[in-house]
């Protein structure tokens, strides 16, 4: 998560809450991505040093737990920017261009500069965030499904270039020649029609043709069967997209909660402040005097009875609604009592942890050694493949 500062109830319902349920469920790394940041934020740079403890405060009264999770910062673990330039040297060009929130985000923010080197190379930072790791997933919303795509492109591109031990390529063109060439061609047409129309049936011909021969050894008929497949050794595994359903948490006026809207409830938001901000929500238009009836779907409200209440309540909110029998402060009331409810210990344990900072940076530190740990591991691997460890 890019740090953004203190985070609000769409971040909670979009993306934390998701966080706590998966760090039962998977070996998770949660990160800040304070050098994504920088790709829009180059400058002002000074703006990410709050936003990074502060989002990391809510992370942890949310509940992510850093007994479960390991939760780093990205800038502190550098082997991430090692990675992202040896990916750099073998990813075209053409596959970043076309990422498609490349010229998006270049048109909506306008008012920056964002034709640089960074900005276009964001996607691949991105893979090599992921790749670090050996993700198997990865969760994000629909929009990020592009570049997990690109992600599994730059993995598989890797693995073809550098994951065939030294003279591979001569050592197969070996073994088939020792087929003898009848064989090898009947061989070599089977493997053409697997790689590129993916034709099962010859695949298994082709198999079964290396399996058959005397002539070669054991090394060969391994080499062959890596070959057939178009692999060698995997080094950066594929991940895959873990899709998290779209949040439906509506900001006080109906639109997405967003910070720049200026339409959200923080985490760290005070009763008061809470109880004014959704008095003060607009509802149906049509509700002009109390005994105005209204439609409930006309209404922000409503969509927060959606994500708050039960059905019984929502049937008292709909009947009352369309006949006028409550007001919008009835209605309104269960939504501020179940916002206090969720916000009451996220809150306390905010308070907690922003009054003891020292505890916080202890547990990102050790965050960080963890990751770390596992991201030396993969880049130790990826320099042999590479043939840089010298
Ligand atoms: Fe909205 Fe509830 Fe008022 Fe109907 S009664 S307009 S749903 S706040």
């Amino acid at each position: 998560m890019r740090p953004t500062g203190r985070l609000h109830l769409g971040h909670y319902h979009g993306v934390l809450k998701n966080w706590v349920r998966l760090q039962h469920e998977y070996e998770c790394f949660f990160f800040v991505a304070d050098w994504h940041a920088l790709t829009t934020e180059y400058e002002h740079p000074q703006s990410i040093e709050q936003a990074v403890w502060e989002m990391v405060i809510d992370w942890l009264a949310a509940g992510v737990n850093p007994g479960a999770a390991t939760l780093f910062v990205q800038s502190r673990v550098p082997e991430h920017a090692e990675l992202h330039l040896l990916l750099s040297m073998m990813t075209p060009l053409g596959w970043l261009e076309r990422v498609p929130t490349y010229k998006d985000q270049q048109e909506k923010l306008k008012e920056k500069d964002l034709a640089t080197y960074g900005f276009l190379g964001y996607p691949l930072l991105q893979s090599a965030d992921i790749l670090m790791y050996r993700a198997g997933q990865v969760p994000v919303g629909a929009d990020q499904v592009a570049h997990i795509e690109i992600t599994r492109e730059v993995a598989r591109r890797f693995n073809h270039l550098y994951g065939r031990e030294p003279g591979f390529e001569e050592a197969v063109a070996a073994a088939i020649r020792k087929m003898g060439k009848k064989q090898a061609r009947v061989y070599q047409d089977h493997r053409r029609k697997y790689q590129e129309q993916g034709d099962e049936q010859a695949l298994e011909t082709a198999r079964a043709l290396v399996l058959g021969q005397q002539n070669i050894t054991l090394g060969d008929r391994e080499r062959l069967l890596g070959d057939l497949e178009g692999g060698g050794k995997v080094i950066l595994p594929e991940p895959q997209a873990l899709l998290t359903p779209a949040s439906k948490m509506p900001g006080l006026d109906g639109h997405k909660m967003s910070k720049s809207y200026g339409n959200f409830i923080s985490l760290r938001e005070e009763p008061d402040s809470v109880d004014e901000k959704i008095r003060r929500m607009p509802t149906d238009p049509a509700r002009v005097r109390r005994t105005d009836p209204g439609n409930p779907e006309h209404c922000p409200v409503w969509q927060l009875h959606q994500v708050y209440s039960d059905d019984q309540t929502r049937q008292w909110v709909w009947e009352g609604c369309t006949t006028a029998g409550i007001g919008c402060l009835d209605c309104k009331k269960p939504v501020i009592d179940a916002v206090q409810a969720e916000l009451e210990p996220i809150r306390r344990r905010a308070e907690e942890h922003a009054r003891d900072p020292d505890l916080v940076r202890s547990i990102v530190a050790d965050g960080c050694e963890e990751a770390r740990e596992a991201a030396r591991a993969t880049l130790e691997e990826v320099r042999t493949a590479m043939g840089l460890n010298y």
